[in-house]
């Protein structure tokens, strides 16, 4: 499935399911908010029955997903009630395929075996380092090359395949997290998640946390080191598809979340900063000191570019003594694309950073 065509995904959680112990930064009851019991099947179909009231007439193509677990680490027999669940609304041509999480370790060729059957289209293989003694230290209980061979296997099944990977992790730096990103892209996924890490509530994590062993990124620490993992990506063609932990009421309110990088709108501040960035770079390549400009962006894209309240614009007048600086919507700018024009004319800078620099009479041209 290209990535433009993102599912609409109905979750399905079962906390700690197949789960061999708990890793040290996890507390998936209170990520999910569901009961750590597995959920019956008339619970199960419930529940996707109301999330399938919300598909809008413009179909996607529907995928139930089973998270917050290792899912080829559940007994046999329960796998298969809980996909025999699932392609019942395959058959009836309401949803298109399964997704589910699971532990490198646990995806074997026997384990997939399992899944043959089925019509699961779609495997999110849970690394989150890449790194041995990192893995180690989060008590993982296995290695890097567990996901390698993962990988390995789900490609060669022929399923899409996502990997999940963490930042801020116990024992890994900034550096040993690219290094991870740049081992996880080199395996090829069709995607990747990137979570930091955060303190939860219940989490071995937390002890650490408490007693000064561990201490967590800033949210401007995460974000910077997130976005050189989402450009990183970028580069080679592997889709993000998160960037942050889901919002939820208890991350959001406090009652659970300790410390740590947690921002509802986490991509957001993300794609922000990338934005911020190219600005940075436009300005430094003008070679003037420009009073007034009008940022130009696609209209979808204007609060990306002014940044979570107004960051941007503040960050950008500071450092380069702007008075003014406008953004407007220009709905024949492409996703992505920023326009850069000194208000009174004397300058104008444009900037494709998609499919590279375009050359317009009269516009000077920044690669
Ligand atoms: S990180 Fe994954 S394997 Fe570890 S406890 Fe949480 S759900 Fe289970």
């Amino acid at each position: 499935m290209p990535p433009s065509e993102k599912p609409f995904v109905i979750p399905v959680f079962l906390p700690h399911a197949g789960c061999p112990h708990q890793c040290v930064f996890c507390n998936q009851k209170a990520i999910t908010q569901s009961s750590i019991q597995a959920p019956t099947t008339a619970q199960i179909e419930t529940s996707i029955r109301s999330y399938l009231r919300y598909l809008t007439p413009r179909r996607k193509p529907v995928q139930i997903a089973f998270f917050g677990g290792n899912f080829l680490g559940i007994d046999h027999r329960e796998i298969l009630r809980l996909l025999n669940v699932a392609t019942t609304f395959v058959h009836e041509g309401i949803v298109d395929g399964i997704r589910f999480s699971t532990r490198p370790d646990t995806l074997t060729k026997d384990r997939l075996e399992i899944l043959r059957k089925f019509p699961v289209s779609t495997i999110e293989i849970g690394a989150q380092s890449m790194n041995d003694a990192v893995l180690t230290l989060c008590r993982r209980g296995h290695a890097a090359c567990d996901t390698v061979g993962a990988a390995f296997l789900a490609k060669a099944a022929g399923y899409e395949v996502g990997i999940q990977m963490m930042v801020g992790l116990p024992g890994e730096d900034d550096d040993g997290a690219i290094s991870t990103g740049r081992q996880i892209a080199g395996l090829g996924p069709d995607f990747v998640r990137i979570y930091p890490t955060v303190v939860l509530e219940h989490s071995p994590l937390a002890n650490w946390y408490r007693n000064g062993q561990y201490t967590p990124l800033s949210i401007s620490a995460g974000v910077s080191l997130v976005k050189r993992l989402y450009l990183m990506f970028q580069d080679r063609n592997i889709a993000v598809i998160r960037m942050g932990l889901q919002a939820s009421t208890e991350l959001e309110n406090g009652s659970i979340l300790l410390a740590g990088p947690f921002h509802p709108a986490f991509g957001h501040l993300v794609i922000a900063e990338i934005y911020r960035d190219r600005v940075v770079e436009l300005l430094k390549a003008s070679g003037s000191a420009l009073k007034s400009v009008t940022l130009r962006v696609n209209p979808k894209r204007i609060s990306t570019m002014r940044g979570l309240k107004n960051e941007n614009i503040s960050y950008l007048k500071n450092k380069f003594s702007i008075r003014h600086i406008d953004v407007t919507g220009d709905p024949l700018l492409p996703d992505h694309h920023i326009c850069l024009a000194e208000d009174s004319g004397g300058i104008a800078l444009w900037r494709n950073d998609q499919e590279g620099a375009e050359n317009k009479k009269g516009i000077r041209v920044f690669t």
